[in-house]
């Protein structure tokens, strides 16, 4: 009886894993239709390791340190292939001490009329730029591995009209200190972006062991990528041994959103215990690399993307405003108090939360006008501040400074 009862156990839990974890023939074929040989391609144009044409001259990159001669060689490359998809390549053009950096990227729009659909973004990114400065420098691992994988993901879903925007960027002076990041996610309006997966050094797999790590806080919005990036590995199934890391670390491009407030991850080779050897060296070369781990870890982040930026029943009345410019707050920078106009329901819930993802301030009340004032709590420290507004099932999300 025993045994027979247990059978029955696993037969009902087989049947719902596999009615919640069902494949979907779209993404079954993105991630079928990610190719290890177009991936190297790029990395080894992007590394040096083989010549480029840019704008009818053979040419080769021979590094990507920030502001030199050759990163501008990449910059045009990417902006290239991007364009060579349909898509249209964008330059953003920014200045950090004295140096002149430019973040790339292309925005493949909703196919769905729907407003919803319209008003959300997908990203997948990672920066092009490397370290260390010398004349060679490949970098191929950190972070042309990264690159040819946004690059995949653009040549292959490009092909389709999906209900969801995607932003496929490449961010500049990220070795840097984050400032190519910082300076894209500061355009960006807050509540517009669903999930970023970031991929930072994903061809390294020294060991064998197909470790990856998501480097995620504790908070719902990068729980829902991470559980995405779990649960396509093994749906469809890819075979990575993911780890979640919490706390996460803050080195790469991810922590740019973040700071900002909006969800992202970090996608990247075990870099905890098994380590690329050749990072920041002239030593980083695909001579490195561990293709077919590469080849997995490029097949679940595009097959993540897929599954986000095709699946029209993650769209909730919650998830977004519906009224963004409707409703103003001021003044900002912020001394003690906030007001904001224009509230034209019966109860709102304001809920204040810091770059950490810490809630410091949550309140439900009943507007007795069209202005509303907050009280800030006096031991509020002077910085950054996420504030979303609930009212009737609508959601608005500001960002606001206090001193
Ligand atoms: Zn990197």
């Amino acid at each position: 009886m025993i045994k027979k009862r247990r059978f029955h156990v696993l037969l009902v839990l087989l049947f719902f894993s596999s009615t919640l974890y069902a494949q979907r023939a779209f993404v079954n074929n993105i991630i079928h239709s990610v190719n290890i040989d177009s991936l190297m391609l790029t990395v080894r144009q992007l590394s040096g390791d083989t010549t480029v044409i840019i704008n009818n001259n053979i040419d080769t990159i021979k590094n990507r340190y920030a502001d030199s001669t050759d990163i501008k060689k990449a910059a045009n490359f990417i902006k290239q292939k991007l364009n060579s998809f349909g898509l249209t390549a964008i330059e953003q053009p920014f200045i950090s001490n004295g140096y002149n950096g430019k973040n790339i990227y292309a925005i493949q729009h909703a196919s769905s009329a729907s407003y919803l659909s319209q008003k959300l973004y997908y990203v997948i990114c990672a920066h092009y730029d490397n370290l260390p400065k010398a004349s060679i420098n490949y970098g191929a691992d950190d972070n042309a591995s990264g690159v040819s994988a946004v690059i995949e993901a653009a040549r292959i879903l490009s092909r389709y009209a999906l209900p969801f925007n995607i932003y496929y960027v490449l961010f500049d002076f990220e070795e840097q200190g984050k400032i190519g990041s910082d300076f894209f996610c500061n355009t960006l309006d807050i509540g517009t972006i669903k999930a970023a997966i970031n991929l930072d050094m994903i061809a390294y797999d020294g060991n064998n062991d197909s470790v990856a790590n998501i480097h995620s806080r504790n908070i719902v919005g990068d729980d829902v990528i991470s559980n995405k990036l779990l649960s396509v590995n093994t749906t469809y199934p890819i075979g990575l041994n993911l780890t979640i890391i919490n706390p996460p670390s803050y080195q790469s491009d991810h922590a740019s959103f973040w700071n900002y407030f909006m969800p992202a991850i970090l996608f990247i080779e075990d870099d905890k215990h098994d380590f690329n050897p050749g990072y920041h060296s002239i030593n980083d070369k695909i001579n490195l690399f561990n293709k077919s781990y590469y080849h997995s870890m490029a097949k679940l982040a595009i097959g993540a993307l897929a599954d986000f930026a095709s699946d029209s029943l993650t769209v909730g009345i919650n998830d977004i405003m519906l009224k963004q410019n409707e409703i103003f707050l001021y003044p900002n920078p912020v001394k003690n108090q906030i007001h904001f106009s224009h509230i034209h329901s019966n109860k709102v819930c304001i809920k204040i939360t810091n770059t950490n993802g810490e809630i410091i301030f949550d309140m439900e009340l009943i507007p007795q006008q069209e202005t509303i004032t907050i009280d800030l709590p006096e031991s509020i420290a002077n910085g950054l501040y996420h504030v979303s507004l609930m009212s009737d099932g609508e959601m608005i999300n500001r960002k606001f400074i206090t001193q």
